[in-house]
């Protein structure tokens, strides 16, 4: 198939861009989202890509993080040039501290560990925190500095990515969501929203915790539950912090306009977007046991999103039994933005049949049932 019709349902990091990687690749691609490109869990997001943090417990994430992050810098290279847009990303590493013995042991092995995998990494000790990290709680006994590491501003990649799929001849529709996805003869994939039906060569499901609500014609339901997470930006004098600073209760990026962004709550409360002042005072708490200076900084915006999670907290990324022609990329959790490249590479793949990727194994669909 060399110019496919592609329908992309949701329009936050995943669908904006799959939407801009398929239509680089020559795809027709349309967009369909509810909402404008950005929001669901995309507008909270601290956007910090650190596989060799998140992925500590789950080797498949620490794996495909990895693969993803070294495709980063390439990937905002192609937003930023085919938008004409400028995207905040730095590769300004993670400096993970710890506050108990079993921390130190943990993070020093970890450290070890990386650095036999050539993974630049180095122990910090608190004696030494004035080189890197100067404000950062002098009673932490010591600290990980992982320099791959970074983040990436996760609106102006949504934005840029958007854009760069819209110059590229995609169409985005602001109207209602989708509603069911079933098969069509011909070899068609069909998509109702309240409105309207469409059809397709291929259809991408990419709407994060919504996912579940949307019938997928003779599939399981899609098992995919919301996750709230909040998180707060803070005012500072520029240069308070140079690393995304991490600890046990959370942490902090450094924003280019001197802010810090303090992340994050994590909250089992249903599709509730809204923010709550116990969330952010466990922020503020949280923001001060990393760096005390910030315990009296001025707030100046709390964002919430719903963290789409599957069964495992692994993706789920691969092509639909039920319906032919449909693709998953849902379910990405805590890491949608570490992994936003890789996923529009697979998907991409996917859509123009360009062989199986073995990393669909682990996050193949039918590992949760019939879908
Ligand atoms: C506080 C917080 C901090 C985070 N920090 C990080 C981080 O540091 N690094 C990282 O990698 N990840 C982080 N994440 C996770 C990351 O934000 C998510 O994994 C990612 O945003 C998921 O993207 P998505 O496009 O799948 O879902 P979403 O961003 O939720 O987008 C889904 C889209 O689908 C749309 N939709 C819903 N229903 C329908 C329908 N029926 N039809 C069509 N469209 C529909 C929604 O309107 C929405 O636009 C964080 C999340 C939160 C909440």
């Amino acid at each position: 198939m060399s110019t496919p019709a592609v329908i992309v349902v949701g329009a936050g990091i995943i669908g904006c861009t799959v939407a801009h990687e398929l239509a680089a690749a020559g795809a027709r691609v349309q967009v369909i989202d509810a909402r404008r490109p950005g929001q669901g869990a995309t507008r909270a997001s601290a956007g910090i890509l650190a596989p060799y943090i998140e992925g500590h417990g789950l080797s498949a994430l620490r794996t495909f993080g990895g693969r993803s992050l070294g495709l980063f810098d390439a990937f905002i290279d192609r937003a930023r040039r085919d938008s004409g847009q400028d995207v905040i990303y730095q590769r300004n590493g993670t400096f993970e501290l710890a506050f108990s013995d079993a921390d130190v042991d943990r993070l020093s092995a970890l450290s070890a560990a990386l650095w036999k995998e050539g993974v630049e990494a180095r122990w910090v000790p608190p004696q030494a925190f004035g080189d890197h990290e100067p404000l950062v709680n002098a009673d932490a006994k010591g600290a990980l500095l992982i320099t791959p590491h970074g983040f990436v501003g996760v609106t102006s990649l949504t934005l840029a990515s958007a854009a760069a799929a819209e110059r590229l001849g995609a169409r985005f529709k602001v109207e209602t969501g989708a509603i069911r996805i079933h098969h069509i003869p011909a070899g068609r994939v069909g998509v109702d929203t309240m409105s309207s039906s469409w059809d397709a060569d291929r259809v991408v499901l990419c709407a994060g915790s919504w996912s579940s609500q949307i019938t997928v014609e003779g599939a399981d339901p899609i098992p995919v539950k919301p996750v709230r997470g909040q998180l707060i930006q803070l005012k500072t004098t520029a240069g308070a912090i140079h690393h995304v600073v991490w600890g046990p209760d959370g942490y902090l990026v450094p924003w280019p306009d001197g802010s810090v962004l303090v992340g994050s709550t994590v909250e089992d409360v249903g599709f509730d977007e809204n923010y709550t002042e116990e969330g952010v005072t466990k922020l503020r708490n949280a923001a001060a046991g990393l760096v005390p200076s910030l315990a009296d900084a001025p707030m100046m915006e709390v964002r919430t999103g719903l963290r789409p999670r599957g069964p495992d907290d692994l993706p789920i990324l691969g092509p639909s039994m039920a319906v032919p022609g449909l693709i998953y990329a849902t379910a990405h959790y805590r890491n949608g933005v570490m992994l936003a490249p890789l996923t529009a590479q697979l998907v991409t793949d996917l859509v123009f049949d360009r062989g199986a990727d073995p990393a669909l194994r682990d996050l193949s669909p039918t590992r949760h049932g019939h879908l």
